[in-house]
């Protein structure tokens, strides 16, 4: 089935808002095998909705729209939809009340707009909204199906889960089910050159691949007439892609690498502590985003400067000033004098430059050493990254918990 999703507001035109609403919905429609063919934006304009909804009326069989549905004089999404598909609006009391009570549980006063929101199309499937008190609607008219939605995301997520996805259901014949590995210390470039024959001849599954920031995912999706039987066909790919890319691995479902690590470190009860001159605590602030790390993690300290790195961590002034602060005995110093301080079982610092400042022919932007101690093992990794500063910490960070993750493998 064709679809389309229409998103109304001017604040979408005006930039000021991301539409995450037309994400959602597209990650949902292709999940229950519908093909996506437009997606539309628009102000909150009759004219230029009408001409829009006609435009995809005519393109698709389903169109989901969001947004301006509210009780303002600008949310004209449900008259004109209804003008379009040749219906009246009439009076719901089901929604009537529970409009009604809404107020009534919130001390409030309905105002005479928000009646405006009880009035729904002839005949249409009218969605409950559990989270604000503008109703949603279905309307099938000649082989043509719209779904209305609000704007607000929450309110929006809750009604397409709760009351609109099950309706959908029943009018798709099969369904897309995906499974995303995901890879790091390998390029996208070289990834696809290990996968070049299974790309080339893909049909269903397929198999895409996509680069974020130091790291590359592969969705394998299959389209199927129900998820066991799509779960069957994606087996087999994923097992040769494993076969191939198996080093690189880190998760077969979607997870993030902190995600990973942290689960790795409970799992085995293993205490860390972390000393961070360049990434300034982005490690300690990547693994404390997990719930549940404090059983694990013991300190983060940020040792920035020269003197901070002698003062917490007990490096050797000398060794500074022979080797610098980004070295490879500096950073193993810092480890060392971690490991003194916290007793943790695994401790990890990373000292490097950043840039743009601060490199030279010796030593150039970009250059990262992460050492890591874990019980009695000592380790330590140059690395050399390019791009912004941003991007070097982010791959610094990167590196350092797939250090984690390898040695706890
Ligand atoms: P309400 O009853 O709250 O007025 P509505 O259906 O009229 O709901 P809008 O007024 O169009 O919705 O949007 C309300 C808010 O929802 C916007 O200010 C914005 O924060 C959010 N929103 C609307 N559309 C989107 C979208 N496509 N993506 C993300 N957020 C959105």
């Amino acid at each position: 089935m064709k679809s389309s999703i229409v998103s109304i507001g001017t604040e979408l035109l005006f930039g000021q808002i991301v539409n995450t609403n037309a994400v959602y919905l597209s990650q949902q429609l292709n999940e229950l095998g519908f093909d996506v063919h437009h997606h539309f934006s628009v102000g909150d304009n009759a004219q230029r909705l009408k001409d829009i909804l006609e435009y995809a009326l005519e393109r698709s069989d389903l169109i989901i729209t969001t947004g301006g549905l509210g009780p303002t004089q600008d949310d004209l999404t449900k008259e004109t939809i209804a003008q379009l598909m040749g219906k009246e609006l009439e009076f719901h009391e089901p929604s009537y009340q529970r409009l009604s009570s809404f107020f009534k549980k919130r001390n409030r006063e309905m105002s005479k707009n928000n009646l405006k929101q009880v009035y729904l199309p002839q005949g249409c499937i009218v969605l409950q909204n559990d989270n604000g008190t503008a109703p949603g609607f279905i309307i099938e008219n000649n082989k043509k199906i719209v779904i209305s939605l609000p704007g607000p995301p929450k309110e929006m997520r809750n009604m397409f889960e709760n009351y609109a996805k099950s309706y959908l259901q029943t009018k798709s014949s099969h369904v897309i089910y995906s499974k995303v590995l995901r890879f790091f210390g390998i390029g996208e470039s070289a990834l696809e050159t290990e996968l070049l024959d299974l790309i080339s001849s893909q049909v269903n599954p397929t198999i895409a691949t996509y680069a974020k920031e130091g790291e590359v995912s592969i969705r394998v999706s299959a389209k199927a007439k129900d998820e066991n039987e799509a779960k069957q066909m994606i087996y087999p790919v994923v097992q040769e892609i494993k076969s191939r890319l198996n080093p690189y691995l880190y998760s077969e479902n979607n997870e993030e690498l902190v995600e990973v690590v942290a689960k790795k470190l409970l799992e085995k009860n293993i205490t860390i502590s972390l000393a961070e001159s360049c990434t300034g605590g982005l490690i300690a602030s990547e693994l404390t985003s997990i719930s549940g790390i404090s059983k694990s993690f013991d300190r983060g300290i940020v040792t920035y400067s020269n003197i901070s790195k002698v003062e917490q961590l007990g490096v050797n002034p000398s060794t500074l000033e022979k080797f610098g602060a980004v070295s490879e005995e500096t950073a193993k110093e810092m480890v060392i004098g971690l490991k003194q301080k916290s007793k943790s079982d695994l401790c990890l610092a990373i000292t490097g430059i950043a840039g743009p400042d601060g490199g030279s022919p010796e030593k150039p932007v970009g250059l990262i050493y992460i050492s890591m101690l874990y019980r009695d093992h000592l380790q330590c990794n140059s690395y050399l990254f390019t791009g912004t500063r941003e991007r070097i910490r982010k791959q610094a960070v990167l590196s350092a918990l797939n250090m984690i993750r390898n040695i706890l493998s």
